[in-house]
């Protein structure tokens, strides 16, 4: 008896203080259990959250109560819900949005192929069946508004949620997930037409993370906790996709799916949530801005009293807190960085002063830190550097990953990564696969970093030592090696630095290089701080700072007084323009229907203000048209840029997105007013030209291909694309003349690219 007591006391103790140390929260789903939520359980089931002293019960859908209210009244509570909460936000809900998984919404209307609805117009006099939640529908009713369809030409069905009530004919459409229900009906040899509100412009954010105001008030550190461990749940999982199926196969099948299904659902989740492009639990303000606007415009939250700024409902993920100890470290120490100055472009002198990627992290480190007192020490001695930092613990200095730390020091987590690329001569071709240097001689720094690993790691390629980046460019130069590698933005500096015009970056190696800080690993205080800062750089910083030591130098070579004559006048003409615009903007907006702001949305691309892929099939249509009655020629060019994941790999997505806008404006001021010219997806690109044979076209096609690679795009890198030009033809139709163009296109990539094929 005594015994037990003791044993139950003793548990009891444990218990207590185990429960003490974590948080209990709840994460309300809003759905059934499966793959949608995949980031939340693997979060869980990993540990992600304890290790974050958070104790996380998830909770499958439940539709006796509105979520956002429950989040609103309930503590400790998180829920996942759809871009409808932007209503909720105008109606000024206090809630606060953390992350959206989907960067595109999986929402969309299905139909049996036999039932022949190809486009929201056919859906008129037709049977949908779709929630009744006029919110949950909005983006699929925007999408049939702006096809000039009423809602009320259509007859609406309350959703079954029974997929067999589409195969039995009891509607002709539905709404379903594009993770879903596909499946399902392909298992079954069932063929069926999907309409996606995102080609008609219509791009909502689905599965967003969020919590109410009160909550990141009152435990911002918290938020922090359930943030990061929920994000690296999610990275896991779409990395990992089998295994997160397996996991809600075993743990979480509420809905009896099979494996396969789970992964299929999981292969098409990660799609929709760009976590490829960099993009993973991103929210754009200027995309929930257009959300918003469109639900105004479809009379969602008009009457709400406080038309909310929707920037103070996206979470900052970049809020750092701090404990009293970091509070007094910051606002007592001194820190001092130990820094080269004949590194560039990392750290360098120019124009007398010390700068460098390494100092523009420095400064941003400080800055998001609130450092009172820091300074820079120029010192080139790299062991006495380390020897210093061992004995004072405000020292730091950088190093790559791959550099040991001794002890008594220890390396913060990475600020930032970087590719070893490979230079060769401008005739040569990029490559995209590094096999392709095997029995090449390639020259590299002995005293490199990475030197001896890509040795071991590339036992076929035949490295040449040399001693600085000058040797490697004139050995270069002097076609004695194939090609010269470095650091990816060593290699930029060099070439747009000494004006190497004959020298370009034909790709680089996977490995990754590491930047971080050393400090001395005594002070734990520090390294906490650093690495929280570090935590909330962002892409964009990244982006900035590694596009400036390139732009810059280019810059260097222009006589600004000349620039300015141009830029200022240009500015001033810029400034009216935007300003009647606007004025003019104020006045359409008051006049125009809902329908006619939504055709605009549902016609021109959001990033390039080209037309999309819709209006493009819908004039190439037209122009058949056209032919058929009046026998009036026309023609069609096709054109895809050339290794454009190149450039989203090396200076990133939204650079990437940089060369889109200005493509789109070197070819619109390159064709005629009567040509139509829009995105046909990714970085491929349509013109239709009415009265225009294929020879003509092709004339204009070779004439846009000269401009493209002459144009300066400040990538440092010359961007080409691959054309193919056809012209309609008697027994074409869509689809015929579509492939045929396209044909040609691909002719030319397989064929050196950079080229026009006729067909
Ligand atoms: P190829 O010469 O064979 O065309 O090579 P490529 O590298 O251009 O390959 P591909 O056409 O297959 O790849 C297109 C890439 O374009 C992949 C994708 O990441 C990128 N991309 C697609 N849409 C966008 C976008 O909106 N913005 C940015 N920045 N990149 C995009
Ligand atoms: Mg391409
Ligand atoms: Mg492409």
């Amino acid at each position: 008896m005594y015994k037990v007591k003791i044993t139950t006391i003793f548990l009891l103790l444990v218990t207590t203080l185990y429960a003490k140390e974590l948080e209990k929260i709840t994460i309300q789903l809003d759905w059934l259990h499966q793959f949608q939520f995949a980031g939340y359980y693997v979060a869980k089931e990993k540990g992600f959250y304890e290790k974050e002293s958070l104790d996380v019960s998830i909770k499958e859908y439940n539709s006796n109560f509105n979520i956002v209210n429950k989040i609103l009244t309930t503590p400790n509570s998180y829920a996942v819900g759809k871009s409808s909460l932007i209503i909720d936000i105008l109606d000024n809900k206090k809630i606060i949005l953390l992350n959206a998984i989907y960067q595109s919404s999986p929402m969309v209307l299905i139909s049996k192929k036999e039932s022949n609805i190809t486009s929201p117009f056919d859906l008129k006099n037709r049977s949908v069946m779709l929630t009744s939640d006029a919110r949950s529908a909005a983006s699929i009713n925007a999408m049939i508004i702006s096809q000039g369809l009423k809602l009320s030409d259509i007859s609406f069905k309350n959703h079954s949620f029974d997929l067999e009530d589409l195969i039995n004919g009891n509607t002709e459409a539905m709404g379903c997930y594009l993770s879903n229900e596909p499946y399902l009906l392909e298992k079954r040899g069932i063929k069926y037409n999907v309409l996606n509100p995102k080609d008609y412009g219509f791009d909502f954010y689905g599965g967003i993370f969020f919590t109410s105001q009160d909550e990141l008030k009152n435990h911002s550190q918290r938020v922090r906790a359930v943030y990061k461990a929920t994000m690296r749940g999610w990275e896991y999982a779409f990395n990992n996709i089998e295994e997160t199926a397996k996991l809600i196969f075993d743990k979480y099948n509420t809905q009896n799916k099979t494996l396969e299904q789970l992964i299929y659902e999981g292969n098409l989740l990660k799609k929709l949530s760009k976590i490829d492009e960099g993009l993973l639990g991103n929210i754009e303000k200027k995309k929930i801005d257009e959300i918003k606007r469109l639900y105004i415009l479809l009379g969602f939250g008009q009457y709400a009293k406080n038309r909310a700024n929707v920037e103070d409902f996206i979470y900052d993920s970049s809020n750092i807190q701090y404990s009293k100890d970091q509070k007094n470290y910051i606002e007592q120490s001194k820190i001092t960085l130990l820094s080269d100055n004949n590194f560039p472009p990392f750290a360098m002198m120019m124009n007398n002063e010390l700068t460098g990627i390494e100092l523009d992290y420095w400064n941003l480190l400080i800055k998001k830190l609130d450092f009172k007192n820091s300074n820079v020490e120029i010192t080139t001695n790299i062991k006495e550097s380390v020897e210093r930092i061992k004995h004072n613990p405000n020292l730091i200095k950088y190093a790559f990953s791959k550099r040991d730390t001794s002890n008594k020091t220890v390396l913060t987590d990475t600020i930032t990564e970087i590719k070893i690329g490979i230079a060769s001569l401008y005739d040569k071709p990029y490559i995209s696969d590094i096999n392709q240097l095997n029995g090449k001689k390639i020259a590299m720094i002995k005293y490199a970093s990475y030197f001896n690993e890509l040795k071991k790691a590339y036992p076929k390629i035949d490295f040449v030592e040399v001693k600085s980046a000058n040797e490697g460019f004139k050995l270069l130069e002097k076609k004695k090696v194939y090609a010269y590698v470095s650091k990816m933005p060593a290699l930029n500096y060099n070439i747009s630095y000494e004006g190497l015009t004959n020298i370009k970056i034909v790709g680089s190696f996977d490995e990754k290089y590491q930047l971080k800080l050393i400090v001395n690993s005594d002070n734990k205080t520090l390294l906490n701080l650093l690495n929280k800062a570090i935590s909330t750089i962002t892409e964009k910083e990244r982006e900035l700072i590694s596009s400036k030591y390139y732009s810059v130098i280019f810059q260097n070579s222009y006589d600004y007084k000349e620039i300015y004559k141009v830029v200022v006048p240009l500015i001033i003409v810029i400034f009216f323009i935007i300003r009647s615009n606007r004025r003019m903007n104020m006045e359409i907006k008051k006049r125009t229907k809902i329908e006619k702001e939504l055709q605009q949305m549902a016609n021109i691309d959001p990033l390039t203000q080209i037309f999309n892929r819709r209006k493009i099939k819908s004039m190439i249509n037209q122009e058949i048209h056209r032919y058929k009655r009046y026998k009036r020629n026309f023609s069609i060019i096709f054109f895809d840029i050339d290794d454009f994941k190149f450039v989203n790999d090396n200076l990133g997505h939204s650079i990437g997105d940089e060369v889109l806008v200005k493509i789109s404006n070197v070819v619109k001021s390159s064709i005629r007013d009567t040509d139509y010219f829009g995105r046909w997806g990714g970085e491929e690109f349509i013109i239709i030209l009415p009265e225009t044979d294929k020879i003509k076209a092709s004339n204009i096609a070779h004439i846009l291909k000269e401009k493209i690679s002459n144009n300066d795009f400040s990538v440092n890198k010359t961007i080409t694309c691959s054309f193919g030009v056809t012209q309609f033809e008697e027994s074409d139709n869509e689809d015929i003349i579509l492939s045929r163009v396209d044909h040609a296109m691909y002719y030319v990539k397989k064929h050196g690219k950079n080229s026009v094929k006729v067909a």
